[in-house]
């Protein structure tokens, strides 16, 4: 599981992989996974600078 951000409106969803519709916009959006990888977040984390 991988965190997705909806690069138009912000819409953040936990899924495999990212939908080709957001459910939030409604549109074709591009999905960034901002799932923080790094060691010193906490488990589940979502990377903020993204
Ligand atoms: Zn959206």
């Amino acid at each position: 599981m991988s965190d997705w951000k909806c690069s138009k409106c912000g819409y953040m969803l936990k899924a495999d992989q990212p939908p080709n519709e957001c459910p939030s916009c409604k549109e074709k959006c591009e999905f960034v996974d901002n799932t923080c990888y790094t060691p010193d977040c906490p488990a589940g984390g979502i990377d903020k600078r993204i």
